[in-house]
């Protein structure tokens, strides 16, 4: 049966990059292949609780050999098919393939902390090219005919029947020269110790012993101490014990977490976990294709998954941990285990300790908490809307920037409202794509004359997460965008220049009418002439950008042109009309005052060559 095929385009790719380019950080192979290894075993085992035949003594066996240069990976776990071969390892590339390509792409391929990366896009097998001139690998899977795969990475891989007496997969590494280090016993055992020190099964390394006679034996040494952590005391656990299972989790090394919560429940249901919150967001935290989502899963220390996305709600994703149940059936398939309600009660419990956690962590660790923010807060945010019953709970974490925080500083909605002053009844906020669009916007004029503070959401999601706000602390949330709120000395400012003005505010509806849905006078604005602001329940045009860079559709709204009666370039404007009503200068400078409002509001200008040109030929005016 003895065939060559091809790799797809995407894996020869990959593996050209593993055999010339990699060389630092290169121990991570053999955590990958021991990941790998484990991940069988876990399969395996799992099959076993249906089909008690099958157990048998798990384990995984490092074997160096330094005459033939080789370094053997086994273990006795799920095993592969032929076509499990070719679809894991062989023809397919996988959605990881490509995003790994584009990660080097963008980060350059010398880049030191590449390999530690291999583990997040699902090809860490391939990582074993780092090290080997070529690699053969051997399997069976149950009473399937055991297959060979073998390759040298360039270009094309050989399949072949096999014989293998026992159920498991063996890995051959051929090492390349310069990686002979990797037959030394300690380097094993130091790579195994840092990487895989807490993986359930026994890894083993064959060690020859000469008694006193003389008498050459064979033992197996454990390099592994097969710990649960999530079992044991905080107070026992080492800083490095908890980085080396938080990198194991997280399938990434390069980076810390910022804390470890250990939980343990009893009553109704019992179960303990460990959960990190990390510091950094993955690579893969926006490619919704590869990421893993949710928690490990255990029952009484027997691994069951490690996506449960029961145990955790969405807007939680970016948490990895380990929880471990005493009190869910082990004799069950996954799909079935998955409806228990009882992960339900396990996902509330765990959904409510992170949010206290992350309340003590805002409040005793303000510098950590806001540079954690500002990676995972518009995952946060999306609670608010997803997750009712911890809207409250939620709202108390969340930060914005507002009118009068320095750049890069954020406050809590709490210190929005006790900063309010006796007269402010609601809290204001405005939407846009960036700080320094919405900071300049006409429509803070007002607050900030009478001293109210104005939240600035900035970020694409809040539009969307204020539909469900509503209220904090009792109090409203109103838009500044759409000017909806009262104030009656306004009012009649307003109506005394809508009636000095009138003229101004009908000749301009006329100019504009394609453009706006209204004209009035407003006296919230100070400084500038005019604003344009949403009507009611119309979407904001930072919104309806939005929509459209996602390609959906949505109607354009005309807006409502707000005048400023205080402003002289009305009056000029209205001294201009009563002289001649027919100018046809107005009409044009009618233009120019619509476009500027879209400029001071960081909208775009549907046509910037035409404002151009209409200010040239108005400053050559002035200046003649
Ligand atoms: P990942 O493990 O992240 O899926 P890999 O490239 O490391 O990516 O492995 C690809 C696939 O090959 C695995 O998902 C698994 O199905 C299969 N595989 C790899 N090693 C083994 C093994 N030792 N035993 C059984 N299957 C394996």
């Amino acid at each position: 049966m003895a065939e060559t095929r091809e790799f797809k385009t995407e894996v020869q790719q990959l593996l050209q990059l593993m055999i010339h380019s990699l060389y630092s950080n290169r121990d991570i192979f053999l955590r990958e292949l021991v990941a790998n290894a484990a991940d069988a075993l876990d399969k395996a085992r799992f099959e076993s609780l249906t089909d008690p035949g099958s157990a048998r003594d798990w384990k995984i066996v490092i074997t160096p050999d330094k005459e033939a240069k080789t370094l053997t990976i086994s273990d006795n776990g799920i095993g592969m098919t032929a076509d499990d071969v070719v679809e894991n390892i062989g023809t397919i590339a996988k959605s990881g393939t490509r995003a790994f390509l584009k990660m080097l792409e963008e980060k350059g391929e010398n880049s030191a902390d590449i390999p530690e990366l291999i583990g997040q896009f699902g090809v860490g097998f391939y990582s074993a090219f780092m090290v080997a001139s070529s690699v053969e690998l051997t399997t069976r899977r149950g009473d399937a005919p055991a297959v060979r795969w073998s390759s040298t990475g360039e270009g094309s891989y050989e399949l072949d029947a096999a014989e293998k007496s026992t159920p498991g997969t063996d890995i051959v590494l051929h090492l390349k020269e310069d990686a002979e280090l990797y037959l030394e016993n300690w380097k094993i055992s130091e790579i195994v110790h840092r990487y895989s020190d807490f993986i359930a099964y026994p890894i083993v390394m064959p060690e020859k012993k000469i008694d006193d006679e003389k008498n050459e034996t064979v033992e197996e040494r454990t390099l592994n101490s097969q710990k649960a952590i999530w079992l044991r005391k905080p107070s026992e656990i080492t800083d490095d014990e908890y980085k080396s299972f938080y990198a194991h989790l997280a399938n990434f090394s390069g980076t810390e977490y910022l804390k470890a919560i250990h939980m343990t429940a009893e009553g109704a249901s019992e179960f303990k976990a460990l959960l990190f919150l990390p510091k950094q967001a993955p690579f893969n935290l926006l490619m919704p294709d590869i990421q893993k989502k949710g928690l490990q899963l255990y029952i009484k220390r027997m691994f069951i998954t490690d996506e449960c996305k029961e145990l955790l709600p969405d807007y939680l994703r970016f948490v990895c941990g380990v929880v471990d149940s005493s009190d869910l059936p082990l004799n069950v398939s996954r799909e079935i285990l998955q409806q228990n309600p009882m992960l339900d009660k396990i996902r509330n419990a765990v959904t409510g300790k992170i949010l206290t956690e992350l309340k003590k962590l805002l409040e005793n660790d303000r510098e950590n908490y806001e540079k954690f923010f500002v990676e995972f807060g518009r995952i946060i945010k999306e609670g608010i809307h997803m997750d009712r019953a911890n809207a409250e709970k939620i709202k108390d974490l969340v930060l914005y920037e507002s009118m009068n925080t320095p750049e890069g500083k954020r406050i809590t909605l709490k210190e929005y409202v006790d900063a309010m002053p006796e007269s402010q009844k609601d809290i204001y906020f405005i939407t846009g794509e960036k700080r320094e669009a919405v900071a300049s916007s006409p429509a803070l004029e007002y607050f900030r004359a009478k001293g109210y503070d104005v939240l600035f959401m900035v970020d694409p999601i809040d539009e969307w997460v204020m539909q469900s706000m509503y209220q904090y602390a009792q109090k409203f949330f109103k838009s500044v965008n759409k000017g909806d709120f009262e104030d009656k000395e306004l009012e009649e400012k307003s109506k005394a220049a809508q009636e000095k003005y009138a003229a101004v505010a009908e000749f301009l509806k006329k100019s504009l009418e394609d453009k706006v849905s209204e004209v009035r006078f407003s006296g919230r604005l100070t400084g500038s002439p005019c604003c344009l602001i949403v009507d009611g329940q119309a979407l904001s045009p930072h919104m309806e950008r939005l929509f459209r860079a996602m390609n959906q559709e949505v109607p354009v709204s005309k807006r409502i042109l707000e005048l400023n009666g205080d402003h002289p370039l009305i009056a000029a404007f209205s001294s201009r009309l009563a002289a001649n009503a027919d100018d046809a200068a107005l009409k044009r400078y009618a233009g120019i005052l619509y476009d500027q409002a879209l400029l001071l509001e960081g909208s775009p200008l549907p046509d910037p060559a035409a404002f151009a040109r209409e200010v040239v030929e108005l400053l050559s005016g002035v200046l003649k």
